[in-house]
């Protein structure tokens, strides 16, 4: 990388690179990249093609490209990803939102209208970024939410992301394990996406899940069903009469769920909602 290099010129070389490199999303991660070293939003590169590269600005993008062909997330290289319309800071200690868990957050805003209970009180454990509990504050003004996570680390991300979006003070962080800090409350709701991959599954992960995101947001045991075991035992007792635990499960684990809610013996009523491809991708129990 020497000479003259536009932003056209050097997108087509990035994409071309990555794609030697196996990166599925070449130009998209090019583009993304680019645009966080110019601190320019992408639809910037495509109206300024012909537009020179300082020396300066190379060097970055330079850096970037190289963690990117070790196969680091671009959400990691950048510090951000945009969640629910919104932008979320993460970092190594925080899972990298995902749209799939954009459904559960979907079916939560929704349930909780539907029960009036946009007033109310949810739990999110395992925030890790924060991204569930954040997005039903940001779109529900008048929710207050508890978030518990093992992490200090995640929830100190989760904080500062409270704070760019300002619902600090609307939510209580803990640090602790799963329901154990908050044993004495009461929920209109409690969310998660807690760690779910099978132990055995892990080994055959993408590098930039693997090797990258924090194993302790990932790693459900030997089934997959570890904190799924703790969640439909335990947290009925924490939900108020007509509220709701909502959950998001990882591919093919919804039967295994909904044997686990009629084990714990406490559920009225339970829902599998699937997301648009028709994957079910959440489980709602309700007390
Ligand atoms: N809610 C975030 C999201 O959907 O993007 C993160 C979900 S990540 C799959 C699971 C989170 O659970 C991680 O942040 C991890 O630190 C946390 N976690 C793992 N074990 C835990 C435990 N025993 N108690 C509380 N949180 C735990
Ligand atoms: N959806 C994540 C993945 O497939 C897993 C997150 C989780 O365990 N909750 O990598």
């Amino acid at each position: 990388m020497s000479e003259i290099w536009t932003i056209g010129s050097l997108l087509k070389w990035t994409e071309g690179y990555f794609n030697d490199n196996g990166i599925e999303t070449a130009r998209l991660d090019a583009e993304v990249l680019l645009g966080h070293v110019l601190g320019k939003e992408r639809i910037y590169l495509y109206i300024h093609f012909d537009q020179p590269l300082q020396q300066d600005e190379l060097a970055a993008f330079k850096a970037c490209i190289k963690k990117r062909v070790q196969r680091m997330p671009v959400a990691y290289i950048v510090g951000r990803k945009e969640f629910m319309g919104l932008d979320f800071q993460v970092n190594e200690y925080t899972l990298v939102p995902r749209p799939d868990t954009e459904i559960l957050v979907e079916a939560a805003i929704e349930r909780l209208k539907a029960i009036k209970k946009e007033n109310g009180i949810i739990a999110d454990i395992g925030t890790g970024s924060g991204a569930i509990c954040l997005s039903v504050l940001h779109y529900l003004p008048e929710t207050r939410a508890v978030t518990v996570d093992i992490s200090e680390e995640a929830l100190a991300v989760a904080k500062a992301n409270a704070e760019a979006l300002e619902v600090s003070n609307r939510i209580e962080f803990l640090q602790g394990d799963m329901l154990k800090p908050v044993k004495d409350r009461r929920f209109s709701a409690i969310l998660s996406n807690p760690p779910y991959i099978p132990d055995a599954d892990i080994e055959a992960l993408e590098p930039e899940v693997k090797v990258y995101e924090p194993m302790g947001a990932l790693a459900g045991g030997t089934d997959g069903l570890d904190f799924y075991r703790q969640l439909t035992g335990a947290s009925g007792e924490l939900i108020e009469d007509g509220g709701f635990l909502a959950m998001e499960i990882g591919i093919g684990q919804a039967e295994d769920l909904l044997s686990l809610a009629e084990q714990a013996g406490c559920w009225q009523k339970t829902e599998v909602v699937k997301d648009l491809a028709g994957i079910e991708r959440v489980v709602v129990l309700w007390k």
